[in-house]
């Protein structure tokens, strides 16, 4: 096992298919310690310290608490999301590593329009969100972050392991559910977003997050003026111009 860990990164996509496989009957704190001992200090960890971030924010307190949590301060986030960021990391013992775009975002809004986001939000993920990430992605070998499979139709097929490019993406919480959630962090304590008591049940930036209503899936209030279902972290090239 201990050598199929230190080759994962190599395998061809069959193999990984079937790594990936064998971890579905895994506990989401297996993975992501599967994943510490796969990739060390080349594993990626980045949090939006939204709604559900609060279980693998935990289990990374248990398992990699050695290493930084990545976050990404786009310039447009709620003040709840950064005083919920501040609050949980102290309380779990966590670094939190932030990354922001080379653009004040006074001056991103001056000079491309504070209605930019509902023109082209791929622009705007572009250089606020993709660009700041490029560097660390570019440097890691593995990349954990926390989509589950019910948390839209988008993500009904996320693998516990996958490859893109470089990257072995790591989705411990991939089989969890909503209640799975809901039940880990009653159970370990842990503090809600301030805004989950507002029906915000998937927590971006500011101008493209609203509440969603009874029915809809969990991400239904992201971007819901467009048929953009993800971050933009891997949306064309940051930089083009925006539409
Ligand atoms: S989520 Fe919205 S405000 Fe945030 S970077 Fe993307 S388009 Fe811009």
């Amino acid at each position: 096992m201990t050598s199929e860990r230190r080759e994962v990164a190599s395998l061809d996509d069959d193999e990984l298919a079937r790594a990936s496989e064998r971890l579905e009957r895994a506990t989401p704190a297996e993975r992501l310690a599967f994943a510490v001992d796969t990739f060390g200090e080349g594993l990626l960890f980045t949090s939006s310290f939204g709604a559900q971030s609060g279980v693998l924010l935990h289990l990374w307190s248990e398992v990699a608490r050695h290493l930084p949590v990545v976050f990404i301060d786009t310039g447009f986030l709620f003040p709840e999301t950064l005083a919920y960021r501040d609050a949980i990391a102290e309380r779990l013992g966590l670094t939190v590593r932030v990354l922001r775009p080379d653009i004040a975002t006074a001056d991103f809004v001056a000079r491309w329009g504070d209605d930019v986001q509902r023109r082209d939000p791929d622009f705007c993920c572009g250089l606020n969100k993709v660009a700041p990430l490029a560097p660390l992605r570019d440097a890691a070998r593995g990349w954990v972050s926390g989509l589950r499979r019910d948390q839209s139709r988008a993500r009904e097929g996320v693998r516990v392991l996958a490859r893109e490019g470089h990257l072995v993406r790591v989705h411990p919480l991939a089989t969890l559910t909503k209640a799975d959630v809901a039940r880990y962090l009653a159970e370990h304590d842990l503090p809600e977003h301030p805004l989950v008591a507002r029906r915000y049940l998937s927590i971006g930036c500011a101008p493209c997050t609203r509440p969603i209503a009874d029915g809809e899936d969990e991400r239904a209030g992201r971007w819901a003026w467009t048929n953009k279902t993800e971050c933009g972290l891997h949306a064309r090239a940051p930089g083009d111009e925006p539409r």
